[in-house]
């Protein structure tokens, strides 16, 4: 059958190389033509030569452990496959297929073996059976053909195939005979960097034949490609001292490359991006990252071989982290174990910290170890170079503050305030969730600005902002590219300049003190990224943490459940702590009037109903702050009232911000700070039930025209629920900083799928 009639649905048949290459070929990409002896013939084959019998036999209790026994149980099938004879109607096609290829002469042909489980997405099966080059007349073709079916039975072929549990006898070959291409220059190509998934396409080139440099015996060019902006990013020419050509009869044969060549580059810029440009395009076709082989002939660009990577996860971490990992797992002493909250890999000394404590003996490059962190110890928090605590889920005070430091942090680990000293050595493993004795020297920082601005990043149709807290780091973060500040949490700048309870301080007549540090505060983050937005939430502490701030606890009452107490919005709107919201308001016009930041914004947080918006806004308005085209009044969403009366709220507000980590925890009942709740899997942004909340919301505010935007840290953490987002039509995603860069290419990824499917379904 001619590889141009195959598509990926013909695997079962084809074999994974043969049904890509036809799939290729059919979406009009330059293959070599070719022709596939199906599984069919293998069957027939076996048939006709009675094999199964050969092989239920031979495998039967092999012990694939054994090196001897598979090597013998491989010669047997093997001599049993060479020795058969192909029935002669199916030898008679095959030589007819292959006249055809060269134009009534016999051409020169590869003959690939094309198994039935290779090239899988989850499997790569690659270079587990034989490929015979330079095939040039019938009876050294039909050999060759014999010898691939028998490859499927080499040592390596079974013990691979027992590794991953393969049934034998479910994996057939298919056979791909294809026209030999005598290129100039070959080569790999990675659609998507598979070490560090950045959206690059990385290009591998030599000269001569590919078989050297996929074997590893020449060191090619290597030039990684922006895919997006198809640009050249960078380029390491190699030193190619030889290169393997086609001989006069047709072999491989090894020959110099004049030494002016050799350090040349291998491919020229144009030709560099017209392959960056097919790798696109098949990527775009299969709608995954790819692996491609090509080949260069006469100035023609050919593509040999794809199938998609299967070494990048589809989540945050890669393969190889994981494998990494695991390594470190097995090799090192593991302290405690808790909940990775925010990633990357620190070592220091451990500082227990307890309630009532002085936050002076958190020094610099310390591990922060404590029950539960709370806002007035950010100070401490941004001295130590990691974080661990007892108590606390993904969304809790510790995990959003570590992952605005960019540093690792364990939260849940029960007692590691009790089972880590004071004093020890430590490794925090913040992917993990784990803590380990001793120091590890190659610490990973999660390093979100030192990547973001050496990285140039698709634009996206969906609006990426960004997630900031303290401000003190404002002005490194505004170089990622992002188009503004979709939620800056006030409670920082409490922390960070006030550090004492804003009715205390009002009550003292100091309420001008707090409207300057708060503007202060505002206006630092405010100037960072001008002209772009930057929404700034007003404050959300609860009475537990109020309590705590200095002169607190004479305002604050004892709340059984503070979560779900006396926060946000309902504050303002009460008697006793209406002032303190007005000298929040007038720092925010004093930012906007006095120091010309007319780009911050207010977005409110904890939102229960439509009245206390109407005061709120009426509160706004008697300090001079009115919604216009330049000043906008954004909602969070996260109480689920938000949600059902979406279109109610939506003719208060210029727009919505769903903050997913309290929706989360109010639609599932689950309280954010569990660890029990955490670990057990009940805090989870991706289940159905807030995704049908988040998917009404949009709906019902869009009919509104009123923007929706998320803030919570779920599209920071699983790209699939960003993907999710992107799908409902979310106008804008909020980020941490330590994920902005992949993100942005998870979302453009997201965006291209969702535009190649309306593409598509309009073409049916
Ligand atoms: C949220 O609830 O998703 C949010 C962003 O606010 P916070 O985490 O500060 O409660
Ligand atoms: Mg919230």
């Amino acid at each position: 059958m001619s590889i141009k009639n195959l598509g990926v649905d013909d695997i079962p048949i084809a074999g994974g190389k043969a049904a890509n290459l036809g799939e290729l070929t059919g979406a009009g990409f330059d293959v070599p033509p070719g022709f596939v002896l199906t599984t069919e013939s293998y069957d027939y084959f076996m048939e006709h030569n009675d094999l199964t019998g050969v092989l239920e036999s031979t495998m039967k209790d092999l012990d694939v452990n054994s090196d001897a026994a598979l090597q013998e149980a491989s010669h047997t099938i093997r001599t049993a496959f060479e020795k058969g004879t192909i029935p002669k109607d199916l030898e008679v096609e095959i030589v007819e297929e292959y006249k055809k290829l060269g134009k009534g002469k016999y051409p020169l042909v590869a003959v690939r073996s094309s198994a039935t489980a290779e090239d899988l997405p989850t499997a790569s099966f690659a270079g587990q059976q034989d490929t015979y080059l330079n095939v040039s007349e019938p009876k050294s073709l039909l050999i060759c053909v014999k010898k691939c079916w028998s490859s499927l039975y080499t040592p390596r072929a079974i013990s691979y195939r027992a590794s991953k549990d393969f049934d034998h006898s479910k994996v057939k070959l298919a056979v791909v005979v294809q026209r030999m291409i005598n290129s100039e220059q070959s080569g790999i190509m990675f659609t998507i960097d598979p070490n560090s998934e950045l959206p690059h396409i990385i290009i591998e080139a030599g000269y001569g034949l590919g078989e050297a440099l996929v074997g590893g015996k020449v060191t090619p060019d290597t030039y990684v490609v922006d895919k997006f902006h198809r640009k050249i990013l960078n380029k390491r020419i190699s030193n190619q001292s030889w290169k393997l050509v086609r001989g006069e009869s047709g072999e491989c044969v090894r020959c110099d490359v004049p030494v002016d060549k050799a350090k040349g580059q291998k491919l020229t810029d144009e030709q560099i991006l017209e392959l960056a440009e097919i790798g696109n395009r098949i990527e775009m076709h299969y709608d995954r990252p790819m692996d491609i082989e090509w080949a260069m002939e006469g100035g023609e660009m050919y593509v040999v071989q794809a199938r998609p990577i299967t070494t990048v996860s589809v989540g945050n971490d890669s393969k190889g982290s994981k494998e990494e990992d695991n390594k470190m797992e097995s090799s090192r002493t593991i302290l405690v174990k808790g909940l990775g909250a925010s990633p990357g890999t620190a070592g220091g000394v451990v500082r227990i910290y307890n309630e009532g404590m002085s936050l002076d003996i958190v020094k610099q490059g310390d591990v922060l170890v404590t029950q539960m962190t709370t806002p007035d110890m950010v100070p401490a928090m941004t001295r130590a170079a990691a974080i661990v605590t007892d108590e606390g889920g993904m969304t809790c005070h510790a995990a959003i503050v570590a992952r605005e430091l960019g540093i690792p942090c364990v939260v849940g680990a029960t007692d590691a305030t009790t089972s880590l000293k004071e004093g020890m050595e430590v490794t925090v493993h913040g992917q993990m969730g784990v803590v380990y004795e001793g120091v590890e020297k190659n610490e990973e920082k999660p390093a979100a600005v030192a990547v973001a601005t050496s990285v140039s990043v698709p634009v996206t149709a969906t609006k990426i902002m960004l997630n900031v807290g303290v401000p003190q780091k404002a002005t490194e973060y505004a170089d990622l590219p992002v188009q503004g500040v979709g939620l800056m949490r006030i409670e920082f700048l409490f922390t960070s300049y006030v550090q004492e309870h804003p009715c205390a301080l009002i009550e003292q007549g100091r309420e001008d003190e707090l409207v300057n540090k708060l503007a202060q505060g505002i206006g630092i983050v405010g100037k960072a990224f001008f002209p772009r937005p930057v929404i700034l939430r007003t404050s959300d502490f609860k009475t537990n943490e109020y309590h705590d701030m200095k002169g607190g606890a004479k305002y604050e009452p004892k709340e059984q459940n503070p979560m779900i107490g006396w926060r946000g919005c309902s504050r303002y709107v009460t008697d006793s702590y209406r002032a303190a919201f007005v000298a929040e308001l007038k720092a925010i016009k004093k930012a906007r009037d006095e120091m010309g930041l007319k780009n911050v914004w207010v977005m409110l947080p904890f939102v229960r109903t439509v009245d206390e918006v109407k005061k709120i806004e009426k509160m706004m308005n008697e300090v001079g702050l009115y919604r216009s085209r330049d000043f906008k009044l954004y909602l969070m969403a996260e109480v689920p009232a938000i949600i059902f009366m979406a279109e109610e709220f939506a003719e208060v507000c210029d727009g919505f911000s769903i903050g997913s980590n309290d929706l989360t925890q109010l639609t599932m009942g689950a309280d954010r700070d569990s660890d029990i709740l955490g670990k057990m899997g009940y805090f989870d942004e991706r289940n159905d039930a807030i995704k049908r909340a988040i998917g009404h919301l949009i709906k019902h505010a869009h009919k509104k025209g009123v923007p929706v935007g998320i803030c919570g840290q779920g599209p920071s953490v699983y790209p699939e629920f960003a993907e999710f987002l992107v799908r409902e039509g979310i106008d804008s995603i909020s980020l941490n900083p330590d994920t902005v860069v992949k993100s942005i290419s998870n979302i453009a990824a997201a965006e291209q799928r969702l535009l190649l499917e309306a593409v598509r379904s309009q073409k049916r």
